[in-house]
């Protein structure tokens, strides 16, 4: 009777650590009750969607905060601010049905520019506005509150932060952050991007681009600032850039619009 009644406890002991365990490991951020306003008040992107599309991007919102936690480092962060990171993490991949960051987490949000090797946030040598994290770091994104703001409040840069993080992030299903999608794009146009990126580079070396001089860097971080300038000011971008604009248009399979 006893061994019955101490297996008894055992297994109700077992069930509410495993119930209570499954409660904890679901990740949310809570969806707050203005989030449709606050999308039209911020988001030009969401503004120039169809009422149908509106509703389609609000569902996809509230499935990114259902698994991402989005929290504040030594800052406030306000619902706005977890809007805007989701509505970020949805622009890129918006023309994909069924996509979810498997590889992402957490979002730390700090309050402005941070150091890239030991997250400083104070002192000198800090420039980094945003990264996704390798390593221990897995699984994360760090960006800055400041930037994430300014990519939806200054309407005339072709900077957006946030969505810049969300493409490395796409970049990186892969396996490989090298700006070659290669499960977004056809074998037959990995090598014609492969080729326009390249005389897209070149044409920022030579001062013959409006494209953000960062791109530079290396195909990864020109695939992310070329983006931003698509999802930013795709008119101009498609006036400026046509060959790109298609291409990508292809990588992303939307035709991104403004309002
Ligand atoms: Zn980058």
């Amino acid at each position: 009777m006893q061994a019955l009644v101490i297996f008894i406890v055992c297994v109700a002991l077992l069930a509410w650590f495993l119930f209570s365990k499954k409660e904890t490991a679901t990740v949310n951020t809570p969806v707050p009750d203005n989030f449709r306003q606050t999308l039209q008040t911020y988001v030009g992107y969401y503004r120039a969607l169809s009422n149908e599309n509106k509703i389609l991007f609000e569902e996809r919102v509230k499935d990114f905060l259902s698994y991402v936690r989005i929290h504040g480092v030594k800052t406030e962060i306000s619902d706005t601010d977890r809007l805007l990171v989701a509505a970020s993490a949805i622009i890129p991949i918006f023309g994909f049905k069924d996509w979810k960051y498997y590889n992402l987490k957490d979002v730390l949000i700090y309050e402005d520019a941070f150091e890239a090797e030991g997250f400083r946030t104070t002192g000198e040598g800090r420039n980094t506005l945003g990264m996704v994290g390798s390593g221990t770091m897995n699984n994360i994104m760090l960006l800055s509150k400041h930037s994430l703001e300014q990519g939806y409040l200054n309407k005339t840069d072709k900077n957006n932060t946030a969505i810049h993080e969300f493409v490395h992030l796409l970049d990186k299903s892969d396996g490989a952050v090298d700006g070659v999608p290669e499960n977004l794009l056809d074998k037959k146009e990995i090598v014609p991007w492969l080729k326009l990126m390249h005389e897209s580079i070149q044409e920022i070396k030579k001062n013959k681009s409006d494209i953000n001089p960062y791109g530079t860097t290396n195909e990864a971080e020109f695939f992310a600032v070329a983006s931003e300038y698509f999802f930013e000011r795709p008119d101009l971008f498609q006036q400026k850039h046509p060959e790109l604009f298609k291409l990508m248009e292809e990588i992303f399979k939307q035709e991104p619009q403004i309002k």
